[in-house]
């Protein structure tokens, strides 16, 4: 019962043992939330962050997660860093190269609203919700490894709720 009590499934005890009912659905998201892909991807100074993360002290790979360098074989992309008005096109680009479903957790003030730049330049996208999708905020400036991580959970959790019917990033919105 060890790993099946932790199962989100509905348990039926029949007279010669066990049985687990669940749905395709929920075996799906399990799976799907405990192996994310993500791109490697970071235009400013909290990819740094993001990048330490991804090493042992912290290390996403205990999620199941590890990183692609091909947005094809992705379905995760860290928004790491400032964007501009220059970058955001490749940045749609990329999104659009990802597999479906495809999630984004925008980390850092600038990912999330323009941060800093928010107010004094011209040249900055205010958040990277103008050109994509995003799933989770994570606002700070720039967010620790931590806070990285538990943005990654509540992501997963996400998922773990998701409908199939709701897949598709067109329909998520
Ligand atoms: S939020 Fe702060 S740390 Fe992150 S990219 Fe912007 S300026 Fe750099």
């Amino acid at each position: 019962m060890g790993v099946i009590s932790k199962l989100p499934v509905v348990l039926e005890r029949m007279p010669m043992g066990t049985v687990v009912a669940t749905s395709l659905e929920k075996v799906l998201n399990e799976g799907r939330a405990s192996s994310l892909w993500y791109l490697l991807f970071g235009t400013a100074c909290c990819a740094i962050e993001m990048m330490c993360t991804g090493a042992s002290r912290y290390d996403f790979d205990r999620f199941g997660m590890f990183f692609r360098a091909s947005p094809r074989q992705a379905d995760l992309m860290f928004v790491a860093g400032t964007i501009t008005h220059k970058m955001a096109p490749r940045v749609k680009l990329l999104y659009e190269q990802m597999a479906e479903p495809r999630y984004v957790i925008a980390m850092g003030g600038c990912a999330c609203n323009g941060g800093p730049f928010h107010y004094d330049t011209y040249a900055v996208l205010k958040g990277v919700d103008k050109v994509i999708p995003v799933d989770v905020y994570l606002p700070g400036c720039p967010p620790r490894p931590e806070s990285l991580l538990e943005a990654c959970l509540k992501l997963q959790q996400k998922i773990k709720k998701q409908k199939l019917g709701e897949w598709s990033s067109d329909i998520r919105g």
